[in-house]
């Protein structure tokens, strides 16, 4: 027989790691999460999608999530040349959660790994993964902890869960080009001091700069008077605007009339980062002995918030199939894990190449949009990709391409 340390060993505490590790402690299974920071540690990506609602309650996460009294949000505005309109997720085809959070993520990543962690997950924080030994009955990964001192962890299923690290993509030869041009977010958190009763503190805003619809912007509002401000684009595009990320910033805000405006008070209360070329893409999720959560397979882009949805749905896949598998049953993980994850993922990506060639933001920007395309979209962007019921997850392509041409037609009729 072969000593193992843990059933599960678990790379990464974000969100999908932490999910997959309340999860499957809940189950009775011994987990182990080895987490390279110390919490609570700062990450991008705070505007969740209320379909995230019920991977979080499927998890037994969401207790932890509605006591921390974030931003309540319910929808989606867009701000392009003085012109706004919204898309409210409880307005839906698909049914179920309408509403979601805002959320600092230092605060929301630490909230959900010690809720696993009380679920009976042990935590290991300032280890680092370095090294791994496929094998489809005892994976066995190298760990490195701050002094340096390496020892092996053995376990029965390795779940790598370790967003932007990559760690088996990289140690494993999974890597591939994303195939999406390479775009930079430069962004910051702000006092936003917004006192407009216009505003609508309950929905993500989204802007699109007023001569290149390359460039957009985000404002998602938390609950303690605070927010984030960031700007998205081509590389070349946005480091020309300014000498440093701070200049690039405040340059580029000021060119959206509606950011500007809702800012003229803001104060800035963390440093601006940059991150560039984070698409990222692999050719398998999983392999003998180990699958990849969230980000640490497939990133597309931020425009509509999906990335912790997509994290939470991979864990949500992938714990009962855990689950299974270290009870003995032979599991495809091909049909039950990859093909589902990466069908919503497709739906993702069909809106998000949809916002960059200028389809979507037709759809988005028009006056009236006939109400039952509305709510398929907004089903979509509520982040129910992977609802079969809607036309518009099942041949997404051409519904927005059709819908768009539709709206484009009424809008030059109307001008
Ligand atoms: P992460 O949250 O990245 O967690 C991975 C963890 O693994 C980290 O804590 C890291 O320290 C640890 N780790 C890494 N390497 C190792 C190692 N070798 N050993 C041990 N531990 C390791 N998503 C949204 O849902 N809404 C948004 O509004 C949104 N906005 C975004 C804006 C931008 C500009 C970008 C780039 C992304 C955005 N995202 C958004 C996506 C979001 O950031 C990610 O999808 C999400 O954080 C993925 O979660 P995860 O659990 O997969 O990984």
């Amino acid at each position: 027989s072969h000593d193992t340390d843990c059933d599960v060993a678990i790379i990464g505490a974000g969100p999908a790691g932490a999910a997959a590790a309340a999860r499957l402690s809940h189950l009775g299974w011994r987990v182990h999460v080895i987490e390279r920071s110390h919490f609570p540690r700062f990450a991008i990506g705070e505007s969740l999608l209320p379909q995230s609602m019920a991977y979080l309650e499927a998890a037994g996460l969401l207790e932890a999530v509605q006591r921390a009294g974030y931003q309540p949000k319910n929808g989606a505005a867009f701000t392009r040349r003085s012109r706004t309109t919204a898309i409210d997720f409880r307005d839906k085809s698909t049914p179920g959660w309408g509403t979601t959070y805002q959320v600092p993520r230092a605060d929301f990543d630490q909230r959900l790994i010690h809720a696993a962690g009380a679920l009976g997950a042990t935590l290991e924080f300032g280890t680092t993964v370095t090294a791994f030994d496929a094998h489809a009955m005892h994976p066995t990964l190298q760990l490195e902890d701050e002094q340096g001192m390496a020892r092996r962890l053995n376990a029965r299923y390795v779940l790598d869960a370790s967003g932007y690290g990559r760690v088996l993509a990289r140690l494993e030869g999974l890597e591939r080009d994303p195939r999406a041009e390479p775009r930079m977010a430069i962004f910051s958190h702000v006092e936003d001091g917004i006192e407009d009763a216009d505003y609508d503190r309950e929905k993500i805003l989204i802007g699109v700069h007023p001569e290149d619809a390359g460039i957009w912007y985000w404002l998602i509002p938390f609950a303690d008077g605070r927010a984030s401000v960031g700007v998205v684009g081509d590389i070349e595009t946005l480091t020309a605007h300014g000498d440093c990320p701070e200049a690039r910033w405040q340059t580029l805000i000021d060119r959206e009339p509606r950011f500007r405006q809702l800012l003229h008070q803001a104060r800035r209360v963390r440093e601006v980062n940059e991150i560039r070329g984070y698409a990222a893409s692999v050719t398998q999720l999983h392999g003998p002995g180990y699958a990849l959560l969230g980000n640490a397979g497939e990133f597309l882009d931020p425009v509509f918030s999906s990335g912790v949805t997509i994290a939470l749905h991979s864990a949500h896949l992938a714990a009962p199939l855990v689950d299974r598998q270290l009870r003995g049953e032979s599991i495809d993980w091909h049909a039950d894990f990859e093909a589902p994850l990466r069908a919503g993922v497709d739906t993702f990506r069909a809106f998000v190449e949809a916002w960059y060639a200028g389809t979507l933001q037709t759809i988005v920007f028009h006056e009236a949009p006939p109400p039952r395309f509305k709510r398929w979209i907004s089903g979509v962007l509520a982040g129910y990709a992977w609802d079969h019921d809607n036309p518009f997850v099942t041949a997404s392509r051409r519904r927005l391409a059709a819908l768009a041409e539709v709206c484009a037609q009424r809008d030059e009729v109307r001008s």
